[in-house]
């Protein structure tokens, strides 16, 4: 990796070349989004090397393997210590590319992925035992399932939370027996190659290996013949992901887009509504995926929870030296951000805080209210991934849920009320792979909670048991408790298997005067 100082923006390609020459065609560059400025050249990986990296990993595939989960554990827990160790190098390279607060990527980045390793240290040997199963109509017969790596996993993740969202694959897959090959984005590949730092040791060194580049290199790897994509990013790219692994029909777990809503009922608590949607809105400058994108209040509490909004937003500290939000991250996101609010304002919408860019260099981005929003407008419908804040005013709650659930997406969502009972019924019924009710966005944090999206959001989970047991493969095991000569059903077929099948059948799932009295007794 070459380091460089020199002040460059992203657009500015001529300056790129040095006495006239130009710059090898196999790197591409990394920016610091706060100033623009240069942080390095990075090698653009293709097919050739993805496959060596492939290779490297599945040589130590079976080593890793054999490990006990103790001894997986142990290794992970070493990987913790580094981290920790080199806590402040870590941030300051997360934030020089991401253009976040360095109290946000101490929280959302390193204490994430240090309490995700500690749960698979305590929890993933129980999760992974084998386990028996009845028998059920093989009464002498004994079954099991057992939890089996899969070997290679190829991991490509994004730029908004560039080490949390490469570590959690990466750690799981690990823990579960597997070697890794990592893609990390192109916007934060020195995240990616301080990763692979973190896992450099003398035995274990190519356990995690670290490829560079961008969508092509991010392909290859999906060609590669890795046993499994563990893919987080747009739900666009998903589908390109989804596509080429379906030619060796690789298996394939998408962490993609939202458009999560935000349910205020008019019994909510609207201070801590308030203070929560703004969070919600803003933190990471709205680049999370999970980020709060559509917001429907009770029209009765409207007016109310905008003027709290427009307090709290007011306060908002924005700047490069320890504020609450930092920059953007990726000029064409900020550009979809601009796009988004043009579209919604040209169909009726106001600002009523923000709505422009910083007058200073980098990508910074005013945290902006919209109100007078509607499901025409693409603020409303499409990742915004950015730090708006969309306000619809609602009849009732069941009309927030409606429109809540009117979206291809289905990450996160949260529902505001002092009745825990609607809460509950409401989180019921929205149509999201996670929800919160009176909180929004970290029940991620709770690593024992599966995360993972629906409908267009994503296949498969991440994190808990699930998220552990989608890398494995899970092999079902049946033995005998007795050795018979033969198998009653064996061939020749008796002839007596037929009456003898519909007697037990009968004594089995047939119903009695006494079973019909003990349902009708357990179902009233
Ligand atoms: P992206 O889809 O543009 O890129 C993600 C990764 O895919 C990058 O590493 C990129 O190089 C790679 N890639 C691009 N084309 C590829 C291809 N054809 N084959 C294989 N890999 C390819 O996403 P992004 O802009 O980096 O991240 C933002 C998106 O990620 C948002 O939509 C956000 O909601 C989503 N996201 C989802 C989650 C989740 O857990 N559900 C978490 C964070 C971000």
């Amino acid at each position: 990796m070459s380091i460089t100082a020199e002040p460059r923006t992203p657009a500015d390609n001529s300056s790129v070349t040095t006495a006239g020459t130009q710059p090898p065609l196999n790197t591409f560059e990394t920016f610091d989004p706060r100033t623009n400025t240069l942080i390095a050249e990075i090698e653009e990986m293709g097919p050739e090397q993805v496959e060596q990296a492939v290779d490297r990993a599945r040589y130590l595939a079976g080593a890793w393997s054999a490990l006990t989960y103790k001894e997986r554990s142990r290794h992970l827990l070493h990987v913790r210590d580094r981290l920790l160790n080199s806590a402040e190098e870590l941030v300051d390279t997360i934030c020089a590319e991401t253009g976040k607060q360095r109290a946000e990527a101490v929280t959302t980045e390193l204490m994430a992925v240090c309490e995700t390793i500690g749960w698979y240290a305590k929890n993933g040997g129980q999760v992974l035992m084998p386990q028996s199963v009845a028998p059920g109509l093989m009464a002498h017969k004994k079954a099991w399932k057992r939890y089996e790596p899969l070997g290679v996993i190829g991991v490509i993740s994004p730029w908004n939370y560039p080490f949390t969202l490469s570590m959690t694959p990466v750690i799981t897959a690990l823990f579960a027996g597997n070697t890794v090959v990592l893609k990390p984005s192109e916007v934060t590949p020195t995240v990616g190659l301080a990763i692979g730092e973190l896992f450099e040791d003398e035995n274990w060194g190519d356990i995690v290996q670290v490829v560079t580049g961008g969508g092509a290199t991010g392909e290859a790897l999906v060609r590669s013949g890795v046993d499994k994509v563990c893919f987080t990013g747009s739900v666009r790219t998903g589908k390109r992901v989804m596509a080429a692994a379906a030619d060796s029909l690789t298996p394939v777990l998408l962490e993609l887009g939202g458009k999560d809503p935000m349910i205020v009922c008019a019994d909510a608590d609207l201070a801590r509504a308030s203070k929560g949607a703004v969070w919600g809105a803003f933190q990471n400058s709205g680049q999370t995926c999970m980020s709060v994108e559509r917001f429907y209040v009770e029209e009765a509490v409207f007016e109310d929870f905008v003027e709290r909004v427009l307090v709290e937003t007011a306060q908002i500290r924005q700047n490069a030296s320890g504020g609450d939000i930092g920059s953007m991250t990726f000029a064409p996101q900020l550009a979809i951000v601009e796009d988004h609010i043009a579209d919604a304002v040209s169909k009726g919408a106001r600002i009523l805080a923000g709505g422009k860019r910083l007058d200073q260099p980098g990508l910074w981005f005013e945290p902006t209210v919209l109100v007078d929003v509607d499901h025409t407008m693409s603020i409303m419908v499409e990742e915004t991934f950015g730090p708006v804040m969309p306000i619809m005013s609602v009849k009732d709650p069941e009309e927030g849920l409606r429109l809540a659930n009117d979206s291809i997406y289905g990450l996160n969502s949260s529902v505001w009320t002092s009745d825990q009972q609607l809460g509950i019924s409401i989180a019921n019924r929205l149509e999201a792979g996670n929800v919160c009710i009176n909180d929004c966005i970290v029940s991620y944090a709770i690593p024992g909670l599966p995360f993972g999206g629906v409908k267009q959001s994503g296949i498969g989970r991440v994190h808990g048991p699930e998220g552990l047991r989608e890398f494995s493969s899970v092999k079902s095991v049946m033995s005998s408790r007795v050795t018979t000569p033969r198998e009653m059903w064996w061939f020749p077929v008796p002839k007596a298997l037929e009456a003898l099948g519909i007697t037990s059948a009968r004594a089995r799932f047939g119903t009695t005067l006494a079973t019909r009295i003990k349902r009708f007794k357990r179902t009233t």
